[in-house]
């Protein structure tokens, strides 16, 4: 990750680090909801009856995502040297 120095692609200022997170299972307790980092996942969408859609057997990585210190912009990285981070 530290070889990430990116600038805005909009305004040119430093874009600092981050991630979205994956509040997937809220429903089970929404006062304390169990959290993941958002995934890339290969190919398109498959619907699945019991999971709304299913990615078995897909490539999946994590999702780095930076934001703008001066305007917000957000900027997204799946890369594979990042899937070893946690899920
Ligand atoms: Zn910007």
């Amino acid at each position: 990750m530290a070889d990430f120095d990116l600038s805005c692609a909009k305004c040119k200022a430093r874009m600092d680090q981050g991630f979205i997170p994956d509040r997937g299972q809220a429903y089970m307790d929404r006062r304390r909801p169990y959290m993941y980092v958002a995934t890339w996942v290969a190919g398109t969408p498959e619907r699945s009856f019991w999971s709304g859609i299913t990615t078995r057997g897909r490539g999946e990585m994590p999702i780095l995502t930076f934001r703008c210190t001066a305007c917000g912009y957000l900027e997204s990285y799946a890369r594979l040297d990042e899937s070893k981070a946690a899920r």
